[in-house]
Parts: structure tokens; C-alpha cells; sequence
């Protein structure tokens, strides 16, 4: 199915339940599932991950009704910046490449003084949260991730620092001595507000080996997230697909993570993440073959949000690897969230997404509209912003802020 076609797909005016009918018994019987709320199983899970054609229909549009249910008419977007602050990396994935060798002329390393005005400059145009991602740099010092927070908090107080992927934690924890706790605990009393669940890829040792050997493995991972909750400090969690991963792969990864869920009320949405090939070694060693984008990233957006029902309410497109009108087009497919407004964008953008490094907060809108949806500035942990009501809600209040969403306070463990 070719992308273009995809508006004229979704346009299809036939009820929901005359889509089901007409699907295969199997497929039929997994969207009634969903339906009813009860939890999809693996089996589900693969079978909807090989829909096409008519199948494909009817799951799109369940996806699209319980999101409706769910969720309601409201898109969330933040407005936030990216800070990538040091592309010197040894860890040497297969699938960046945004990272180099410290001595190469690209490599760059921020120093606090420079991350200072790149969050004035978030703080100029509205920013309600700084995003802060960098290679694992052997050169770093090893309370650095901790100053950077401090220096960051001392001077804008108010700033959601949401920061340290997993990766990031493991090499600060080694590098300080410290166990996961104890560091994380550390970087909460510096400032850091919350984690992004990146360096997830896909959460399977075989294929991590593949992607990347020296890369968190996925215990160690699940230990640094779950930690993270129990110490009250949340985290998104994402996916990377379209490598080399096969669809029972991508099952048990969400599987995963809605476990995880279960256990700590702590994440507070799902990225799928589609890989971007052109500039990747996995792409030069013919590792990988791309596939065209369109309805392979729909029906994984629409796959998440029927197995993470009751458990992510939360589920995030992403204009900058679908480009905006297929990450419009997902607003149909299961997704709620728009994303952020980055304002700098160098790890996708290395790779060969041409999709831009910033999104004003008035074209999110646009977009948003333009689906027919509601556009809803928020915060990271999903709570409003105040000013920034949503107007025509059904629902009278606006918005719902969703399961996973803390915006009524942190939902941990303890
Ligand atoms: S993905 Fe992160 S850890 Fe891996 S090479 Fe790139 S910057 Fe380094």
C-alpha cells in the first residue's frame, strides 16, 4: 500500500463493525478483543503486525475508536528543545550516526556556559521543558551529568529538565561508583525531572547484539527504568523499528513495557521510533533493507495502542522521522500526542531524516487542526499548561490526561 493512497483508505465511510465483519475470522476476533478492553496476548500481537489490505482497515479504525474512547478528541504537543550536548561517542551503534570519535572535525562538546544559552533560548521562545540527550563521551567527567543539572536548575528553576537515557545512566553510575539508586537519586536532587526511555531499541538481547554490543543490554535497562519510577522520577519508553527486527520481536518489547507498567504506574507514553537508514553503518553493510514509509508505521501506532490498552494511554508520533503529514495522518491511527517542538534535532537529522530540527508551536496546531482534532499545549508528565487551555473538547474539560499521565501526581510503587 502506497503512502499516498493511505488518506483515501482511512477515508473509507463504512462503520466500524461492517470493517470487523468483513475481516479474517483471526484478525476479527483479536480487534473484538481490544474492543472489550481485555488485554491483547502475543499471538494478537503478531497477527495484527501482518495485517494488509482490508485487515489493515479494520485495524487502523479500532485503533482509531479506542483512542476516541480512550482518550477523546485532544492532541498534546509540548514545546520543548532538544540540547544535544556532545556527539563524542565510543560506543559505536550500528544504527547512529550522529555519533563520532572525539578527534574527528565534527565532534563538538558543549561546556556548561553554552547549555546555559540554549536553554535561555528555550526559555525565550516559551519552552516548558529541555530535553537532554549526548554520546557516552570516555573524556566526560564523571560528576558532569549532575553539574549540568545543577547549573541548569540554579539558573532557570522552573525548567523540566527531562534528561539521561538509560545508556547515559549506566556509564555516570559506573563512572561515579555508584549503584543506579544512589545515582539516580543524585541527579533527582540536582534537578533532573524526569528520564527519556530511549537506548531501548528493540528490548532483546539478540537483537541489541546485532545493533549493538556494547550498548545497555535489556536487564540492565528494565533495572535503571523501574528504578527510576520506584524513586519517583517517570520516564517515557520508545521503540526503534524498521531494521532488523522481526514482528515477534516488536510483540514482546511491548509486552515488556506494559508490564513494566503495571508494576509502576511510571511511564508516561510510548514513542515507536521508525529508523532512519541512510547515513547508518547497519545501511552501508547491507544489514538492513528500507522499507517505504506509510502503512508499516501506521499499523505498528495502531498495534501499540490496542496492546497497550489500560495500561500507556499515552501514544506519541513522530513528525520527525515520518516527515508532518504521515505523523498528521497517525493522528488517525491510534496516536494523541504530536510530540515537541525541539528546536534542534541532530541525532535523526544525522541520519538522513530530512524532516527538519524545529516545529513552531503554531504549525503543531495547524496540523493538529488540520486532522481534526483539538490541539492541547502540555507538560512533560502530561499535566495542561496553564494559558493554554483546549477550546470545543467534548469531554467539557478539554482534554483526558490519560493512564500513564502523572498529572495528578506520581502513581509509583513507593
Ligand atoms: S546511539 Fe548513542 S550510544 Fe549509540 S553510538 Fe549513537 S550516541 Fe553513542
Amino acid at each position: 500500500m502506497l503512502r499516498e493512497h493511505l488518506p483515501d483508505l482511512l477515508s473509507d465511510s463504512r462503520p466500524l463493525e461492517a470493517l470487523i465483519a468483513a475481516a479474517q475470522l483471526d484478525v476479527a476476533a483479536s480487534l473484538e478483543r481490544a474492543l472489550a478492553a481485555r488485554e491483547l496476548t502475543f499471538e494478537d500481537g503478531v497477527r495484527l503486525l501482518h495485517t494488509e489490505g482490508h485487515d489493515l482497515l479494520a485495524l487502523l479504525r479500532t485503533a482509531d475508536f479506542v483512542r476516541a474512547v480512550d482518550i477523546g478528541p485532544v492532541v498534546t504537543y509540548i514545546v520543548n528543545r532538544n540540547i544535544n550536548f556532545t556527539n563524542v561517542c565510543f560506543v559505536g551503534c550500528q544504527f547512529c550516526a550522529f555519533a563520532h570519535h572525539r578527534n574527528d572535525a565534527e565532534a563538538h562538546t558543549d561546556d556548561i556556559a553554552q547549555v546555559l544559552d540554549k536553554v535561555q533560548e528555550a526559555v525565550d521562545r516559551g519552552a516548558t521543558e529541555v530535553c537532554m540527550q549526548g554520546g557516552i563521551n570516555p573524556e566526560m567527567d564523571a560528576f558532569h551529568y549532575r553539574d549540568l543539572l545543577r547549573a541548569i536548575k540554579s539558573r532557570f528553576p522552573a525548567m523540566h529538565i527531562h534528561a539521561f537515557s538509560p545508556m547515559e545512566i549506566m556509564y555516570g553510575a559506573r563512572r561515579t561508583g555508584m549503584n543506579y539508586g544512589d545515582y539516580i537519586c543524585m541527579l533527582k536532587d540536582a534537578g533532573l525531572d524526569t528520564i527519556p526511555g530511549t537506548a531501548a531499541e528493540i528490548l532483546d538481547d539478540e537483537v541489541r547484539e546485532i545493533l549493538s554490543h556494547k550498548k545497555v543490554d535489556v536487564r540492565t535497562w528494565v533495572e535503571i527504568i523501574t528504578t527510576a519510577h520506584r524513586l519517583g522520577v517517570p520516564t517515557t519508553s520508545t521503540l526503534m523499528y524498521g531494521h532488523v527486527e522481526k514482528p515477534e520481536h516488536i510483540v514482546r518489547h511491548i509486552e515488556l513495557l506494559r508490564s513494566i507498567q503495571r508494576d509502576t504506574g511510571g511511564f508516561t507514553e510510548f514513542v515507536p521510533l521508525r529508523f532512519i537508514h541512510t547515513y547508518t553503518t547497519l545501511y552501508r553493510k547491507g544489514l538492513v533493507t528500507p522499507t517505504p514509509q506509510g502503512h508499516i508505521d501506521l499499523r505498528l501506532y495502531a498495534v501499540s495502542r490496542l496492546m497497550l490498552r489500560g495500561a500507556i494511554d499515552n501514544i506519541q508520533t513522530s513528525w520527525v522521522k515520518l516527515g508532518t503529514e504521515l505523523a498528521k495522518l497517525s493522528l488517525h491511527t491510534g496516536c494523541n500526542d504530536f510530540g515537541g517542538t525541539l528546536m534542534e534535532e541532530q541525532i535523526s537529522k544525522s541520519a538522513g531524516a530530512d524532516a527538519g530540527e524545529y516545529l513552531p508551536a503554531e504549525r503543531i496546531r495547524a496540523l493538529i487542526e488540520a486532522a481534526g482534532r483539538i490541539p492541547q499545549q502540555r507538560t512533560t508528565t502530561y499535566g495542561k499548561v496553564s494559558g493554554h487551555e483546549a477550546h470545543g473538547a467534548s469531554d467539557g474539560t478539554g482534554w483526558r490526561s490519560g493512564r500513564g499521565a502523572l498529572s495528578t501526581g506520581p502513581q509509583f510503587a513507593s
